[in-house]
């Protein structure tokens, strides 16, 4: 093995998650699986392959440069959205290619009639309003200019689409927001019925959307989180746990990140161990070196609070996290020797190391931690 550590993906899993949606999505509902952030850290190439095996066949991302990704990759008939950033060279590129996209403002929507038209192609442009989260997409005032230049352009524009985006529906904080979202939302639908042209699908929810608020369902549904295998918060956990009368989070997590163990040292009691003076050695102790540093995505703050599995035994990390490299305690675990296999997120034996535990220590969201993951480490499907 060339790197360091590695990741695993697990196929079982993922299809386990994805007939856990499926469950909850109503009839005739497509499903878009969200794999921005390179595939929330999992990897963008080897989690849509696997997504089309299992009979996915739209793909959402952030930007072209993901898009790129995803059209080298996948098959024929996958549809691919960008619902964030495409400037105007990459959005002939997107046009020639079939690539959705989000139209938040003018300019994109009249650079994407010009550039259809120069094509001689219909670019397909799906509408976002700003309903009430203040990041991008037009005021619902627009509505009715829109609807009038689609209509002229309809040669050079292909209305795939009227959506928009909820300002934190995992958090019940938020739930007037988001009912006022949803609100404004079903204006701006029945507006466009009124002026009479209507797009192929409507769609708004995410994850927390469409576990906690149904309606938000629509045509189609935009899930990223759900897939990998967590809740989008807590919350949304323990509110599908009281509704379900459930005592176990259903989903399984499909990653798993492994290394070995680089270097084992006896330390003397009174020294430091690694940089300054974070970890004294109050007694001779036992340390394993791991090759795996905030270099790697294991955050800086996980010092002398990380947790390691070796032997099957969970082993704390001592002292601070360097670049490459971390030293944990194995005053208690017997027989580790040189090449023992380490698990950083994952299972071995019977003992577990969950990302949300890892979040917690280092005081990021699952979200953060995972899309942290550095790309180019090696990633493997496993059973
Ligand atoms: C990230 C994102 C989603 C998916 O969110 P999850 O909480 O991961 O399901 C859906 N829609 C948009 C516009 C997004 O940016």
């Amino acid at each position: 093995m060339l790197h360091t550590s590695y990741i695993e993906i697990s196929r079982s899993a993922l299809e386990h998650n994805l007939n856990f949606i499926r469950d909850f999505i109503n009839e005739n509902v497509l499903y878009s699986s969200v794999i921005k952030g390179n595939a929330y850290g999992h990897g963008i190439e080897i989690i849509v392959p696997l997504e089309e095996d299992l009979g996915v066949r739209h793909f959402s991302v952030f930007s072209a440069d993901e898009a790129y990704r995803v059209k080298k990759i996948s098959r024929a008939n996958s549809a691919i959205m960008i619902m964030g950033m495409l400037d105007k060279e990459q959005l002939t590129w997107a046009i020639e290619n079939d690539i959705e996209f989000f139209v938040f403002n003018w300019e994109r929507l009249h650079h994407a009639t010009t550039i259809a038209n120069k094509l001689g192609k219909r670019a397909k442009i799906h509408v976002e309003l700003e309903t009430g989260m203040n990041r991008t997409g037009f005021p619902l005032n627009d509505l009715p200019h829109i609807a009038h230049y689609l209509k002229q352009n309809i040669k050079h524009l292909s209305f795939h689409g009227l959506c928009t985006h909820y300002a934190g529906a995992e958090s019940i904080a938020n739930y007037y927001r988001v009912k006022k979202q949803m609100r404004a939302f079903n204006r701006g639908i029945a507006k466009l019925k009124q002026l009479e042209i209507v797009p192929r699908l409507f769609h708004t929810a995410c994850s927390a959307a469409l576990l906690r608020y149904p309606a938000t369902q629509m045509d189609m549904v935009r899930v990223g989180i759900l897939q990998y295998g967590f809740f989008p918060s807590k919350e949304v956990l323990i509110d599908y746990l009281t509704k379900t009368k459930r005592k176990k989070d259903p989903l399984h997590r499909i990653i798993s990140w492994k290394s070995s163990v680089m270097d084992i040292k006896h330390v003397k009691t009174g020294e430091f161990i690694g940089y300054g003076t974070s970890y004294f050695a109050n007694t001779d102790m036992k340390i394993a070196i791991i090759p795996v540093g905030y270099g790697h995505g294991f955050s800086r703050s996980l010092s002398n609070q990380g947790r390691v599995l070796i032997n099957g035994q969970m082993v704390n990390v001592i002292g601070m996290v360097n670049m490459n490299m971390m030293s944990v305690n194995i005053c208690n675990t017997k027989g580790v020797k040189k090449g023992d296999e380490v698990v950083i997120i994952g299972k071995q034996g019977d003992m577990k190391l969950t990302v949300a535990s890892f979040s917690d220590f280092s005081d990021q969201i699952n979200y953060e931690l995972l899309t942290r993951l550095p790309s180019d480490l090696p990633r493997i499907t496993v059973v």
